[in-house]
């Protein structure tokens, strides 16, 4: 069983606390993802769990035992990096079979935990290579496989798919998504890459300054962001947040708000009109197109209104910059 737990951890590096009397639990089984802008302290929690770094105060446990002090080859955990820290001299096999050092295994099991695991990872046909006649994928294969052969409880990955490029590292996120279902182990995952943390996490961990923004599914991070902060983490542009400024708009009073402060929703939601078609309940704003990026088949707009600039993401064929336009928010897709 490989449930962690983390409780009151602090970290100190001299003076300065970096991680901020953390809470959390990491489920069983889970693919739980810790994201953030760098610097707000993944690694070190990561590290901490691993046991490569102490906590300054509070428990970590793994599967029920508290493991403070506890070195990390006696935690049932394996670690992939994201320089893959193989041996350059070693084979492909003998990478693999690092992982089980040890472990007095006897040679005829320690075989065939390897053909096994190079099997799953796909490379087979790769044993006797070195890693300096792979690619940038497959030595992130016999990273895995290495920490694979181990059979831990936790499978602990520090940005493991940052050094290949963007078409690799989309397939290699569905290996592991998949690697993961196979294996049923609990994944801890760090990225500073929101779309990867929502493709990848069943749960996600939204850290800024070294404290716990919001913990919880892509889903639930998407629709009912915790703070300020959460919401515009998540999503692709950043949720809007524009100033009231002392409009009216009923279901805020409805709600008892004061008319004061500041209303978000995402570009996607905004319903954009041509001049036409305003049919639809719910917030307008009108404003003018200053700029277009095009995504194909989508495009994004930054448009200048009088609370202030907004991004709206449509389908729609492409408008004429310099017009002017109104786009409706539906009143449930308002945040405030
Ligand atoms: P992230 O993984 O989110 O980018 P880190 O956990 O690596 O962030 O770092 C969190 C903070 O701790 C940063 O301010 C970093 O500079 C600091 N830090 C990390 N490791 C050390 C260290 N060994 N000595 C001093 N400061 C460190």
């Amino acid at each position: 069983m490989g449930q962690i737990e983390l409780k009151g951890i602090s970290k100190f590096f001299k003076q300065e606390e970096v991680i901020k009397d953390l809470d959390l639990t990491i489920k069983d089984g889970s693919f739980t993802v810790l994201v953030g802008p760098s610097g707000c302290g993944k690694s070190t929690t990561l590290r901490m769990i691993a046991g490569l770094d102490d906590q300054s105060s509070g428990d970590i446990f793994i599967d029920g035992k508290r493991v403070n002090g506890v070195p990390p080859g006696m935690r049932d955990v394996a670690m992939v990096f994201q320089n893959y820290a193989l041996y350059p001299t070693m084979s492909v096999h003998n990478n693999i079979e690092f992982g089980l050092i040890n472990r007095k295994i006897p040679k005829k099991e320690r075989e065939t935990l390897i053909a096994d695991i190079a099997e799953i990872v796909g490379l087979s046909d790769y044993m006797k290579k070195k890693p300096e006649m792979l690619s940038g994928g497959q030595r992130q294969r016999v990273a895995l496989a290495r920490a694979m052969v181990k059979k831990p409880e936790v499978f602990i990955l520090d940005e493991p798919l940052s050094n290949l490029d963007a078409k690799l590292r989309h397939q290699m996120r569905t290996e592991l998504i998949q690697l993961h279902k196979r294996l049923g182990t609990t994944f801890v995952y760090v990225t500073h890459d929101q779309v990867e943390a929502m493709s990848m996490g069943d749960e996600i961990v939204i850290m800024n300054k070294g404290v716990i923004q919001q913990a919880a599914s892509p889903i639930e991070l998407y629709h009912n962001p915790a703070n300020r902060f959460a919401a515009q983490f998540i999503g692709t542009p950043a949720m809007n947040i524009l100033p009231y400024k002392g409009i009216h708009f009923p279901s805020l009073s409805a709600k008892g708000k004061e008319e004061i402060g500041h209303f978000g929703f995402r570009p996607e939601h905004a319903q954009l009109h041509d001049g036409y078609d305003l049919k639809g309940e719910g917030l307008r704003i009108s404003g003018e197109i200053v700029t277009r990026e095009s995504l194909g088949a989508e495009s994004i707009y930054q448009i200048q209104s009088s609370f202030g600039m907004f991004s709206v993401k449509t389908f729609l064929t492409p408008l004429m910059m310099n017009n002017m336009v109104t786009v409706t928010i539906p009143y449930e897709q308002l945040y405030y």
